[in-house]
């Protein structure tokens, strides 16, 4: 077999970041100081690249951006950690993503860490734009369902050349199905499998997920942890317990673990405490890439970290 390129490709947001700390969300009509503010990369399948890169793999990032100062600074942000972004749609006149991120440091215990995230974006990936060579000459697909025709060309791609496709699904669109038939391993935020099916319970949903195609329909959980289902049982995988600075980014981290583990070849159980420890990592600073860690710094915190209780 011919020596492939890269080990992932990651295809769909990127961003240009600004986290702004506040002790609680704001009230409308009022005033109040930020703690602490910082600007970051971020999007839901740059930040998986980065999170690879991190770990020692060889990755790349297609998305599209506009001639203008945040879409510098997200592609510089990939450039940084060694992701490829030779495939990155550069779309003048139109304005990159932008997300304004408020973080909260104070409150009940729950709240603290959680974020709000206003956001805009002109760009938009067109089937067109997606470099073919380079979706081939990669071992693993990934991609967020934000351009949804571009992806679903991808995963063509992807299924003829045998490649493992990842789809990370957040919001339930017209022509999202199409893509979940093309996905071999579907991990959802938590609202999405209901939402997407119309089924009762997470159980349920995700039973109807893979029915529809995927090897392993799963659901993060935040604190909880993940659930999954791959056809004979679930797995309930619980998360680690860290001091969340910031859970922004902390979805698109797990993904990063559950690539890293499908392409080790590493049973689901396995994969998926490793998708947990990453996430779990990654909440430990403001951002969504200020604490990534090496894969070392993995394997360390997972033999002293504690989960929490199921
Ligand atoms: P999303 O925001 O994309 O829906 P989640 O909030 O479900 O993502 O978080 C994704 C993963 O990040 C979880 O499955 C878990 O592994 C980890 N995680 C999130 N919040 C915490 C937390 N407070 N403590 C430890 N791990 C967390």
């Amino acid at each position: 077999m011919r020596e492939k390129r890269f080990d992932a490709v990651g295809i769909g947001l990127n961003s240009a970041d600004l986290l702004c700390v506040v002790e609680r969300h704001p009230l409308f009509n009022t005033k109040g100081p930020l703690l602490e503010v910082s600007r970051q990369g971020g999007g839901q399948a740059a930040t998986a690249m980065a999170a690879l890169a991190r770990l020692g793999l060889r990755t790349a990032y297609i998305g599209a951006v506009g001639d203008d100062e945040e879409g510098r600074f997200s592609l510089q942000s990939l450039r940084a950690e060694g992701v490829d972004v030779e495939g990155v749609a550069l779309q003048p006149g139109r304005a990159s993503q932008f997300a304004v991120i408020l973080v909260q440091r104070g409150g009940p215990s729950a709240e603290r860490g959680g974020r709000t995230i206003l956001w805009r974006r002109e760009v938009a990936l067109r089937p067109g734009d997606v470099r073919e060579d380079i979706v081939r000459s990669s071992r693993m697909l990934h991609v967020d369902g934000h351009n949804l025709e571009a992806e679903l060309r991808a995963a063509e791609w992807a299924r003829e050349e045998g490649i493992p496709v990842s789809f990370d699904a957040e919001r339930a669109l017209p022509g999202t199905e199409a893509l979940v038939r093309m996905t071999d391993y579907l991990v959802a935020s938590e609202d999405f499998p209901q939402a997407f099916t119309g089924e009762a319970s997470l159980e349920e949903a995700l039973r109807a997920i893979r029915r529809l195609g995927p090897r392993v329909a799963a659901a993060t959980l935040g604190e909880s942890g993940a659930l999954a289902f791959d056809g004979e049982r679930f797995h309930r995988s619980p998360a680690f317990e860290v001091e969340a600075v910031d859970t922004t980014g902390a979805g698109d981290v797990f993904h990063a673990g559950l690539i890293y583990g499908v392409l080790q070849g590493h049973p689901l159980p396995r994969t998926l405490r490793f998708a947990n420890a990453l996430a779990a990592m990654s909440c430990r600073a403001l951002g969504g890439r200020a604490a990534l860690p090496r894969l070392g710094e993995v394997e360390a915190f997972m033999r002293q970290a504690r989960s929490y209780p199921e």
